[in-house]
């Protein structure tokens, strides 16, 4: 049984259908990219994985419990870590504020969050260099690793991460994803990426999806989709 199994899933915005009976996997410490063009419906499966939006057929299941079922915040639970489209910080809260209120949500014991956030500290030098900066004055590259930290505090089975490389300067693109692949490769984590650049994700992943019209138009090896057409 795969940690993460998608199927025959379908969704949409209230009459227009977005997912056409979607089939994905994700096995126990596998790196999977969701590839595909601008409005495929990357996004919409990864929103129904962190339940904004309520599928309107199949399942989804994480280690081997149905998700779709469960609010959002519960999920966390269940080990999904989401970091959604966008950087989402808060603003007004200081990096370390921000980190903790990642472990927060869970309901981790004191000493559980206090040993993720010297795990996540360690793991981002460049935050712990500003534990004490108001989230809203880092730096592009900054806010991504923060998201991703907040994400890293719930200690989750899955990593999801919605297009994290948008808008970042190519260097710190690769900066992040170095972080991303680490996590893969020294701790086992399983990550599941949303990507528009193909090229990159292919690069890092093991397995690749390629959506296309809400539909799985290709999928395989990343070497595999690679010299796909
Ligand atoms: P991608 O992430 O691959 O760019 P999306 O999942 O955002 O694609 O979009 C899939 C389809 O759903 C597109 O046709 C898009 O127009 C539509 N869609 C996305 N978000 C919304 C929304 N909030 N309301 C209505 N339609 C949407
Ligand atoms: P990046 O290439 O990672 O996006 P930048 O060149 O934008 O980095 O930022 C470099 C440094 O400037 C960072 O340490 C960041 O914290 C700081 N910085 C960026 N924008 C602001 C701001 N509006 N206020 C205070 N510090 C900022």
């Amino acid at each position: 049984m795969s940690l993460l199994e998608i199927t025959a899933l379908s969704a949409g915005y209230g009459g227009v259908q977005a997912l056409f009976g979607v089939e994905l996997t994700v096995g126990e410490g596998e790196f999977v990219a969701l590839l595909g063009p601008n409005g495929a419906g990357k996004s919409t499966t990864l929103r129904v994985l962190s339940g904004l939006i309520k599928p309107s057929a199949g399942r989804v299941l994480l280690g081997g419990e149905d998700i779709t079922t469960k609010p959002g915040w519960r999920r966390t639970g269940l080990g999904l870590g989401h970091v959604p489209e966008g950087r989402q910080v808060f603003p007004d809260h200081t990096v370390l504020e921000n980190l903790q209120l990642g472990a927060f949500v869970h309901r981790r014991s004191r000493t559980r969050r206090q040993e993720l956030l010297d795990e996540v500290l360690a793991l981002f030098p460049r935050l712990d260099e500003r534990r004490e900066q108001l989230a809203g004055t880092l730096s592009g590259g900054e806010a991504q690793m923060l998201a991703v930290g907040r994400a890293l505090m719930s200690a989750p089975r899955l990593l999801v991460l919605d297009e994290p490389s948008l808008g970042l300067a190519p260097l710190k693109v690769a900066e992040l994803f170095g972080y991303i692949k680490r996590l893969h490769t020294e701790r086992g984590l399983s990550v599941l990426l949303v990507e528009q650049q193909a090229a990159t994700a292919l690069n890092l992943a093991d397995r690749a999806y390629v959506l296309e019209r809400g539909r799985v138009a290709i999928s395989g090896t990343s070497d595999a989709v690679r010299k796909d057409p």
